[in-house]
């Protein structure tokens, strides 16, 4: 077992939370665990990078628009809560 990999966090957890953590919608002991997962990793580090340029461009761009992003947000946080109920009833 290596310990230097296993820090809590893998890869498929950070990017999954990665959004969360670009917004801080995360508490603080979670984010501290995807930053610390980002820092030593180079693939979600690039991830990370990516995302976060795309967050800072649609910024700019809607900052006179309506939030878009935000329906965008909710429309996913409602297909994630069915997903789980779907999942709960077949098993
Ligand atoms: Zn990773």
């Amino acid at each position: 077992m290596s310990c230097s990999e296993s820090s809590g966090t893998d890869c498929g957890q950070a990017l999954e939370n990665l959004y969360l953590f670009i917004d801080h919608e995360m508490d603080d002991a979670s984010c501290e665990e995807i930053e610390a997962h980002i820092k030593s990793c180079s693939p979600c580090l690039d991830e990370y990078d990516l995302e976060r340029v795309v967050k800072s461009l649609v910024l700019r761009s809607c900052s006179e628009v309506a939030p878009a992003p935000l329906r965008d947000k909710v429309l996913v946080s409602i297909r994630t809560v069915q997903v789980q109920i779907t999942e709960t009833y077949t098993e």
